[in-house]
């Protein structure tokens, strides 16, 4: 494994990391998530990834209880939460967004759920058109000052949004946020790559990064149609149904189908070999990895060693696959 700092922070993540989207509660229980886990962890893997709104609190009280029965040391390991959704169905006002309120509740919910003392990543999982950015970095610095959670990020926060919070971190005296937790694989590449630009140079932004597979599409998986069990016919994912069927998740789709060659020419699998990209790019501090099953995951943990021989002519063959067809 690698260790990458995060951000301008003194943190070191693993390069790899495990998410629980979708996965946790709906495909994978207690004794997969435990099977996964520990694989994980067991390959270096230190942060994994979590959220109020997964599952409504269940991803998290599996997680919890499974991190509890590993019985790791809590000093090897780092784990998230991320605030905004609410973790119930059907939110009241008071329930969701980012108000001193439930930033606080969320808090305190989430190390109930996973059964610790302090989250090590706290991450505002959108912004809050409703909550003052003042109250919102106050809130965290709250948080950080008892000790609650280690350091605090966003997620989907626009250039202009990381900026605000940052300004007026400086001028209060106060941390702004360390990371962000943003969409970024071989078809999702502009924010990441142009828009905050800026973040890395002026505040060292480090990044989290989310759905490397573009949820299981550059697996190449999709290839043959929509198989059985795959994340396009999970109950509340019909979208992904209809944007794989749209024309450009069909150009995708067969795009991703092309990377197949060139992993085998490298003796890969094109979900290796994608997420060995997004390890090649500047500015990742680690990629979070989904799977709904341990071999998915055993296949996905291989990318580390394939990023380590990934030279410049293949990142670039493997853009001028994907680029026309990114957004
Ligand atoms: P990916 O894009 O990597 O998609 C993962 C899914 O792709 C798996 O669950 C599985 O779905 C399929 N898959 C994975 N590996 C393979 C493989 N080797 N072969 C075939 N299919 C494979 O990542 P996610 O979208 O899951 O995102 C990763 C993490 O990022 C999440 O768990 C979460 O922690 C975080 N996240 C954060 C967001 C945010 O807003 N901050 C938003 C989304 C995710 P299946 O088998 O069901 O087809």
């Amino acid at each position: 494994m690698e260790y990458r700092r995060l951000g301008n922070s003194g943190l070191k993540i693993s390069a790899l990391s495990l998410g629980s989207w979708v996965t946790f509660a709906n495909q994978v229980d207690m004794q997969a998530a435990e099977t996964m886990i520990a694989m994980a962890y067991d390959t270096g893997v230190n942060f994994f990834d979590n959220a109020e709104v997964y599952a409504q609190g269940e991803s998290e009280r599996i997680m919890g209880e499974t991190l509890k029965r590993l019985n790791y040391a809590r000093d090897t390991w780092c784990v998230s939460s991320k605030v905004f959704g609410g973790p119930v169905a059907n939110p009241a006002p008071t329930q969701r967004g980012l108000s001193r309120k439930h930033v606080m509740e969320a808090c305190h919910a989430a190390l109930r759920r996973l059964q610790v003392d302090y989250l090590d990543l706290f991450f505002c999982h959108r912004p809050d058109p409703d909550t003052p950015i003042e109250e919102v970095v106050r809130s965290m610095n709250i948080l950080i000052g008892q000790g609650k959670i280690l350091y605090w990020g966003t997620s989907e926060w626009s250039a202009g949004e990381i900026a605000a919070a940052h300004a007026f971190a400086m001028r209060a005296g106060l941390e702004g946020p360390t990371m962000e937790q943003p969409e970024y694989n071989l078809f999702h590449r502009q924010r990441v790559e142009v828009e905050y630009a800026s973040l890395y140079r002026d505040f060292g932004l480090g990044t989290t990064i989310w759905s490397p597979l573009a949820s299981g599409i550059l697996s190449g998986k999709y290839s043959q149609g929509i198989p059985e069990h795959s994340r396009a016919t999970v109950a509340g994912y019909e979208w992904l149904q209809d944007k794989i069927q749209s024309d450009s998740g069909r150009a995708k789709v067969e795009a991703a189908g092309r990377l197949a060659a060139l992993a085998q020419e490298l003796n890969a699998t094109s979900a290796q070999l994608a997420l060995a990209w997004c390890l090649a790019k500047p500015h990742v501090s680690s990629a979070i990895l989904g799977a709904s099953r341990p071999e998915q995951l055993q296949e996905n943990l291989g990318a580390i060693g394939l990023y380590k021989r990934l030279d410049e002519a293949t990142v670039q063959r493997l853009e001028e696959i994907t680029e026309p067809l990114a957004d």
